[in-house]
């Protein structure tokens, strides 16, 4: 059976990295949306709330439910707000604002510059004051970074435009409202943390997207994928394995299938230029629905235990690789 093993020192490694950045854990809030980027959502809940954690970021109110035990504020990215002691709903157009129940906990998402979501800065007065006449609760006040891992200026104006929405908040006269901008990558990029949160995802997971001239924080990559064995075959010179039979064999060889496969969001890649194990084995023609061939007898063997590496091979980032994974796969967590 295929599993993706979750080693919880390293995952605790990489939140001791981010608390020297934000200076307490209190600061952190653990984005676990999309099944915690695949590595298990209450599985990371748990993880993460044992450490100390106490704020976490989800996508939507199936998520936040399943893991409403484990923090005391949940974030909720794309939803219409309700009351619920335990959220707060993130408000990214003014028809949010029309649409959440009156005393829901919101968050103001203001678009200083990556125009996906969020308020326009020109319309955050009159977003503040429909606030205010429909009786929501404004708990805080959010920005993402289009480029927090890319070199170039955009980080440094988009910070300086949030400034500015800080000021205009506070002028307003929301005095108790808390205010945050940073993912993984500005949180490791930026020094001085002068933020009440900051939002991390794939830093926690042990993934440093930033590119080399930055100052790299070592983190270590959590996940594991494993596949385990189904059938082993003595294969003769100029037998193909698999659809197409795209891998011819050159010499006699011993070939098994392992349990994975793109059903279970395993990249389906390019069998001409084929994926290769961490331990140097290609797999061999195309990856099936549930099945790949190696040129291994042994029981078990390791597809990636670093996906930012495995990324680089399929051409994606490591937040596909991980994230893809379907949720059916057990996830194993060991101390160390
Ligand atoms: C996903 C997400 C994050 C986390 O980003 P990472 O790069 O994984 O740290 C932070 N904030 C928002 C709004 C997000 O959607």
């Amino acid at each position: 059976m295929a599993k993706i093993i979750i080693n919880k020192a390293n995952f605790f490694h990489n939140l001791n990295q981010i608390v020297l950045k934000t200076g307490s854990k209190e600061k952190v809030a653990i984005v676990l949306k999309d099944n915690a980027y695949g590595h298990g959502l209450t599985q990371m809940a748990k993880l993460a709330s044992e450490f100390g954690i106490m704020q976490a970021v989800v996508r939507n109110q199936t998520e936040a439910d399943a893991i409403r035990s484990y923090f005391s504020d949940i974030l909720v990215l794309g939803a219409d707000g309700i009351v619920d002691s335990h959220c707060i709903y993130a408000i990214n157009s003014l028809d949010a604002i029309a649409k959440a129940q009156p005393s829901a906990r919101v968050e103001l998402k203001v678009d200083t510059g990556m125009h996906r979501n969020g308020i326009g800065m020109d319309e955050l007065l009159l977003a503040l004051d429909q606030i205010k006449k429909r009786g929501l609760h404004l708990v805080g006040v959010m920005t993402h970074f289009r480029s927090a891992d890319e070199m170039g200026s955009a980080l440094f104006w988009q910070q300086k435009a949030f400034e500015k929405v800080k000021r205009m908040v506070k002028e307003a006269g929301f005095s108790d409202v808390r205010f945050h901008s940073r993912n993984s990558a500005a949180t490791l990029r930026m020094g001085e943390f002068d933020e009440d949160l900051a939002r991390i995802g794939i830093a926690a997971y042990g993934y440093n997207e930033l590119p080399v001239p930055f100052d790299r924080v070592a983190l270590k990559p959590v996940m594991k994928l494993m596949a385990s064995r189904v059938a082993t075959r003595r294969l003769k010179k100029g037998m193909r394995v698999g659809y197409g039979g795209d891998f011819i064999v050159s010499e006699s060889m011993v070939v098994s299938t392992y349990d994975v496969g793109y059903g279970d969001g395993w990249c389906r890649g390019d069998s001409a230029n084929p994926y290769m194990t961490p331990e140097g084995l290609p797999i061999l023609g195309r990856v099936s629905m549930d099945l790949i061939s190696l040129a291994s007898e042994a029981d078990e063997v390791c597809i990636f235990d670093d996906a930012q590496t495995a990324a680089r091979q399929l051409g994606t980032i490591s937040y596909e690789v991980t994230t893809a994974l379907s949720p059916s796969i057990p996830r194993i967590i060991v101390e160390v």
